[in-house]
């Protein structure tokens, strides 16, 4: 009896208390296009019974509708898949603050945001890849040296538009200046095998047919090529090796896909739990596993087919730079002629 009293007064209570997290759901807007986010979601659903709901779209799209909606926003969560993104969002004041230590403390400080909006998720490379028939090794050294007309109709990379090489043109405005890199890009562009189309993995298929014979792509495509189940694909991965450029000097380039609370969350609660779900061990896990891409916890090894390229120098600029130099890489690209 008295049991049930007692249980009767904690039932009266809780009903009487302002409950902040009423609904049991998140909203999450997200540039990232991977199968693996599926999977985190639901695992994070069975733990938490808090239901995950994602729209997605590209970045520009995502902040513009953030922008638009206001203090509105049902969004309680942005995803990308460019740290550029990140800071960008972050300068429109679209966010809020988050730094929870017990959340940073297992991270590597590398990846962490200098001005506390931002959480990493997982990090990746922009890589060099070259056909195993027609490239040695020793032929690559530096992203610099792509600009030699050794390279002469033989390299492929996809449109400027694209947020990736954006974000790669931006780290040499860092650290090279904004002349270098621009004679940079108009020596690179003239070394192109053909006029820049496709995503990341479509260049590496047409090293596999014989259209160039280097390419620059993010790192996981090679491992989603390899774990593809599409025999084209693997055939695409297997015709190239993975190559870290300036492992001499700076180190090579890596991107973020993060995310960051919004300004207005309305369900800001139930969006730290999932923070704290996706850069858990498990988590973090799942995602090198599934997706291909590093941990930015140091203690959680890449997936096997990534650990074979070995361990790599990571180019240490400040990742905010990624967005704060975009609009210079931007202009580089048009002047250049990088279509
Ligand atoms: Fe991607």
């Amino acid at each position: 009896m008295k049991k049930i009293l007692y249980l009767s007064v904690v039932v009266i209570l809780t009903s009487c208390m302002p409950n902040k997290n009423k609904s049991k759901e998140i909203n999450i807007y997200s540039q990232r296009h991977y199968n693996v986010d599926e999977l985190q979601y639901q695992n994070f659903e069975k733990m938490t019974g808090i239901k995950v709901n994602v729209t997605k779209a590209n970045a520009d799209e995502l902040i513009q509708r953030l922008k638009n909606e206001g203090e509105n926003s049902p969004a309680d969560l942005f995803i990308t898949v460019d740290v550029g993104k990140l800071w960008q969002a972050s300068d429109m004041g679209l966010f809020q603050k988050f730094e929870d230590k017990s959340v940073f403390e297992n991270l590597d400080p590398q990846f962490l945001d200098k001005n506390g909006f931002w959480v990493p998720v997982t990090y990746r490379s922009r890589v060099v890849v070259y056909s195993n028939e027609r490239v040695k090794k020793d032929d690559l050294s530096t992203y610099e040296d792509l600009a030699n007309e050794k390279w002469r109709g033989r390299l492929l990379v996809r449109s400027s538009s694209n947020a990736y090489n954006q974000a790669l043109v931006s780290s040499l405005v860092a650290n090279l200046g904004v002349e270098n890199t621009s004679n940079w890009s108009e020596a690179v562009v003239k070394n192109f095998a053909r006029d820049p189309k496709g995503s990341d993995r479509d260049q590496v298929k047409a090293i596999a047919a014989g259209q160039g014979d280097i390419a620059i792509v993010n790192s996981y495509y090679i491992g989603l090529l390899l774990a593809s189940e599409k025999e084209e694909e693997i055939k695409a991965g297997n015709a190239v090796s993975v190559f870290f450029p300036n492992q001499d000097d700076r180190g090579a380039h890596i991107n973020v896909s993060g995310l960051a609370l919004t300004k207005n969350a309305p369900n800001r609660e139930n969006a730290i739990e999932l923070i704290k779900y996706l850069t858990s061990v498990q988590a973090q896990e799942t995602y090198v596993n599934n997706s291909y891409e590093y941990s930015i916890n140091p203690s959680v090894k890449p997936d096997p087919i990534v650990q074979e390229w070995g361990e790599f120098k990571k180019d240490p600029v400040d990742l905010n730079m990624l967005g704060v130099k975009r609009d210079e890489a931007i202009r580089i690209f048009d002047k250049t002629g990088w279509k």
